[in-house]
């Protein structure tokens, strides 16, 4: 039988650090990167045939479960009918259709294969659409790893302790001002100093790259606020959040109820069902912007790829109030049985939740997370026993503490049920 290690001894000589994304080569948590083989419903399966339940969810496309059966079937069709034309089809409009009747502010569409590729684009046309030049983030949001906005990223560049990455100039890091999250104040002083060169404030709708960590009650409806009086555009990243979260998108309480809406949102992961699909969306005299209609140029050899907008549509079209609801109660129960779990076996943390998203933060319950430097101050040596304990027991975890948990509609109580019995050993790992 090939093992894990053979897998992974082979994939070290040809790719670097055997991986083809960082956080997969489980630098922080150490040990055997798992290979795996297969997906079903809620469960994966290693080289080695090992199941585990999975709670990463392929990075947040799983919303239904791996491989469920309206999503293959309608990616068999569109496979059926050739694999790409380099030409318009009927699918794009049907995926952005979809996509507008659930976030009207989407007026207009544009289809890309990446998140990296959706918010490095809506950079480039709030730049082009304002005049302007400095684009401002929050440490700990990831926003992909296009040059400019690799400053004090999240995700993997948090997981590896990187202050942002080689290779970027400082040119091209000095028209990003990084700013930390929920400072109000912060942000005034930047408008104050640059208001007038300020092309757009980029955000994660609710960040979930630093580990999960909450928007301060009106703190978006407030970066809403000060662009739209400076004249800088909102860009809302919704790659992790969209269609996954009812709470802080566009649908729910910070969006539409408080009548404000973002000029720039970038959607993926669900969109593209599990196949390479992201977009940038916003209002109509915005988007017009990009070519051919306007200057800002955008071009993609597989930008809406009949394939991957098959796999979007039945993913949209079969995530219904029940598939959300199912989401959100499970990750209730699990985020609950977490959250117990280490108070029994005495370990300090926060359980850091917005709708179906969580993480945990060790050893941060005087203080809460609410920024970067509150996320990196956690002990989060406590994560990589706590993750290995949960794998032995047949739990696939995200392997970085800075990374939420994904639930599916594939969980059922099965699956929880598996998820609930491996926490109390995994909490007491944690607790050494
Ligand atoms: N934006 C956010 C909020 C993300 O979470 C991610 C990826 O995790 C991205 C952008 C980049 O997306 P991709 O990995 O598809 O390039």
């Amino acid at each position: 039988m090939t093992t894990n290690q053979d897998l992974y001894e082979t994939a070290r000589d040809l790719m670097p650090g055997g991986v083809n994304s960082p956080v997969r080569a489980f630098g922080s948590v150490g040990g055997v990167p798992v290979s795996m083989v297969g997906g079903e419903g809620a469960y994966l399966t290693d080289a080695e045939g090992q199941q585990y339940v999975d709670l990463v969810g392929s990075w947040g496309p799983a919303l239904l479960g791996h491989k469920h059966p309206a999503v293959i079937e309608a990616v068999h069709r569109a496979v059926d009918t050739g694999l790409g034309f380099g030409t318009s089809h009927p699918a794009e409009a049907k995926l952005a259709q979809l996509v507008r009747q659930r976030v009207p502010g989407a007026q207009m569409i544009r289809m890309v294969s990446t998140g990296t590729e959706a918010t490095m684009t809506a950079i480039r046309l709030a730049r082009g659409a304002t005049g302007k030049n400095i684009v401002v983030k929050f440490a700990g949001c990831y926003h992909g790893h296009s040059d400019g906005l690799l400053a004090a990223a999240g995700s993997g560049v948090a997981t590896l302790g990187l202050p942002g990455s080689a290779g970027v100039t400082a040119a091209q890091a000095s028209e990003t001002i990084v700013i930390e999250y929920n400072d109000r104040s912060a942000l005034e002083q930047v408008f104050a100093e640059h208001g007038e060169n300020i092309a757009a404030v980029i955000t994660e709708a609710t960040p979930a790259n630093m580990g999960v960590v909450p928007p301060q009650e009106g703190f978006n409806a407030f970066i809403r606020e000060i662009t739209t009086r400076h004249g800088a555009l909102m860009i809302f990243d919704e790659v992790m959040t969209g269609f996954r979260i009812t709470e802080a998108g566009y649908w729910g309480a910070s969006g539409r109820v408080e009548g404000w809406e973002p000029d720039i949102f970038t959607f993926g992961k669900v969109i593209g069902g599990g196949l390479p699909t992201a977009a940038l969306a916003g209002r109509r005299e915005i988007m017009e912007h990009l070519a051919p209609t306007g200057p800002v140029y955008h071009a993609g050899t597989l930008s809406g790829n009949p394939v991957a907008m098959a796999a979007g549509i039945a993913t949209l079209e079969n995530a219904d109030a029940a598939v959300y609801q199912h989401i959100d109660e499970k990750s209730q129960v699990v985020a609950d049985a977490l959250s117990a779990a280490l108070t029994d076996a005495g370990v300090d943390h926060t359980l850091q939740k917005v709708g179906s998203l969580f993480s945990v933060a060790f050893g941060t319950s005087q203080t809460g997370v609410h920024n970067y430097a509150e996320a990196q101050a956690q002990e989060s040596f406590r994560y990589g026993p706590f993750f290995h304990s949960m794998l032995e027991q047949g739990v696939y975890l995200p392997p970085s503490v800075f990374e939420a948990w994904f639930l599916s509609a594939a969980h059922d109580d099965a699956a929880i049920g598996r998820i609930l019995e491996a926490l109390p050993a995994a909490a007491h790992a944690a607790a050494q």
